[in-house]
């Protein structure tokens, strides 16, 4: 039997867009975009960075406009969007880099990010050229940067314990 006493609150609302959003044309396929698509689906889109920091280079931002990781809800949705991207940022890398010495996946936090809709950098390694390393590497709690795994860790759902 479920815990009368446990109930989700309900979602909170999300920050309003932007009046315009690059990302959002992209995964909208506006005319304007000649943004080249990766991988689509009714979920998320990919595509390469426009100014690529390593071997191989793309992004992956929902369709829905999310501003930043910290507009990230702790809920199922929100972790299953989030592992959804990783998925097919992992595929497409597995793909086109098979023999890299690393894929890296993550993210910028504010005020790190560049542009305000969710984006998850792939990067296989190596940087080029390899200053730019400095950008997509985790440096402590205050980074700007931090890994997929670790923000799918701190927006997984806690798993309700009911006796
Ligand atoms: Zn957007
Ligand atoms: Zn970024």
């Amino acid at each position: 039997m479920r815990n009368p006493f446990c109930f989700r609150r309900p979602a909170a609302k999300r920050a309003p867009m932007a009046d315009w959003c690059v990302f959002c044309d992209i995964a909208g396929r506006a005319p304007s975009s000649t943004t080249a698509l990766l991988y689509s689906d009714d979920k998320v889109v990919a595509f390469q960075d426009i100014n690529p920091s390593a071997f191989r280079h793309y992004l992956v931002i929902p369709i829905e406009h999310i501003p930043t990781v910290n507009d990230l809800r702790i809920t199922n949705e929100d972790h299953q969007l989030v592992s959804h991207m990783v998925k097919v940022g992992k595929d497409l890398l597995d793909r086109d880099a098979p023999r890299s010495e690393e894929h890296r996946f993550g993210f910028h936090q504010p005020p790190f990010n560049s542009v305000d809709h969710l984006h998850l950098h792939c990067l296989a390694l190596p940087f080029m050229p390899s200053w730019k390393q400095v950008k997509y590497t985790p440096l402590g709690p205050l980074g700007g940067f931090i890994d997929a795994d670790k923000l799918l860790e701190r927006i997984k759902p806690q798993a309700e314990v009911h006796s």
